[in-house]
């Protein structure tokens, strides 16, 4: 029995339409809180053995074909205000990140870093996200999140161990807010930069294909004196053509030909085809290579029963 709620809760709700490869099984269910105090209530009464995962826009994501035996939560129009408070952003953790820079700019803050990464605020701090060399880390001061038992807490940012694409929130924790730090720029200028992101941007990743942004990440390099550090020097871009990847194939999924670190859907592809195409890329790269590339992409959920 699922806690009665204000929001909306649907049994065996497809995800492939709510993520970016649109690919995936379905949620045993799908919740979308009204507000703060309806996700609070619904996870305190929930039977705590019920697993839950919260979702952005499913830009990082492969849902697997046989989808996710969870409650997946996903925050809508309760969850995506922002407002501007001196050098202070705060934004709902459903805002989307280009929304958070454009306004910040507006203002006069720059989050510019922001614009070009098409996910929502609660995905870009689960995965610190980041691109031109400035990361979530560098701005984040604080988040709001309801923890899986239902309780509201506040996290200094530091409590959440943010390091390149990753970070430590407890499962089952649905971040709901998050305050950043911005310093002041004038907006005519942010907006400028804003642009030339974009385009610079359209013309070296393939933005209009359905992908899930970097598919590995950038192993941790070793600088000119030797020492191990974390400047990824090493670029999976480059493993992946030097194992002659680039292009690859497997039914609908293809390693793309404009950005070979670009796993992408062109039309049909399975969960188990881009997964699939994805393993063999970390097999061929550690055969050429002897470097083993990690998924940045998360995958979740569980592959199909088989019904022969
Ligand atoms: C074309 C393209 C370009 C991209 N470029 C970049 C880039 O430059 N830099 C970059 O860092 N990434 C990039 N990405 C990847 C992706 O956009 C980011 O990882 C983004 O932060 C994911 O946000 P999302 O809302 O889509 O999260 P989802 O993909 O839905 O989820 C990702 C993770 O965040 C968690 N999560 C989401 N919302 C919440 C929440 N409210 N509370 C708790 N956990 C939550 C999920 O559980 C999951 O673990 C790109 C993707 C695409 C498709």
């Amino acid at each position: 029995m699922m806690p009665p709620v204000r929001g909306t809760l649907t049994e065996g709700r497809p995800l492939a339409d709510l993520t970016w490869l649109r690919v995936g099984g379905p949620a045993d269910w799908l919740f979308q809180p009204a507000d703060e105090e309806d996700l609070a209530g619904f996870l305190a009464a929930l039977d705590p053995a019920v697993p839950v995962f919260p979702m952005g826009v499913g830009s990082n994501l492969i849902v697997r074909d046989g989808g996710l035996r969870a409650v997946v939560i996903r925050l809508g129009r309760g969850f995506n205000g922002i407002r501007v408070e001196g050098e202070r952003v705060i934004s709902g953790a459903a805002a989307l990140d280009a929304h958070v820079a454009r306004r910040a700019a507006e203002a006069g803050r720059d989050l510019t870093f922001l614009r070009t990464i098409p996910g929502t605020i609660g995905g870009a701090v689960r995965m610190n996200a980041g691109c031109y060399g400035s990361y979530v880390a560098d701005h984040l001061i604080e988040v709001q999140a309801i923890t899986r038992e239902g309780r509201a807490v506040t996290l200094p940012a530091a409590d959440l161990g943010l390091a390149y694409r990753q970070s430590r929130l407890p499962e089952g924790w649905v971040l709901v807010e998050a305050t950043f730090r911005a310093d002041a720029g004038d907006p005519a200028a942010l907006a400028r930069r804003m642009d030339e992101q974009i385009a610079r941007r359209d013309s070296s990743q393939p933005t209009r294909e359905r992908s899930a942004g970097s598919t590995f990440r950038n192993p941790a390099g070793f600088s000119s004196t030797g020492r191990a550090d974390d400047t990824h020097e090493l670029k999976a871009w480059k493993l992946i053509d030097e194992a002659g990847m680039r292009g690859a194939r497997r039914g609908g999924a293809q390693m793309s030909e404009m950005h070979s670190n670009f796993l992408i859907n062109t039309g049909g592809a399975t969960a188990a085809d881009l997964e699939g195409l994805g393993e063999e890329v970390i097999k061929r790269v550690f055969q050429s290579s002897g470097i083993e590339l990690q998924w940045e992409i998360m995958r979740v959920g569980e592959e199909p029963v088989n019904k022969q």
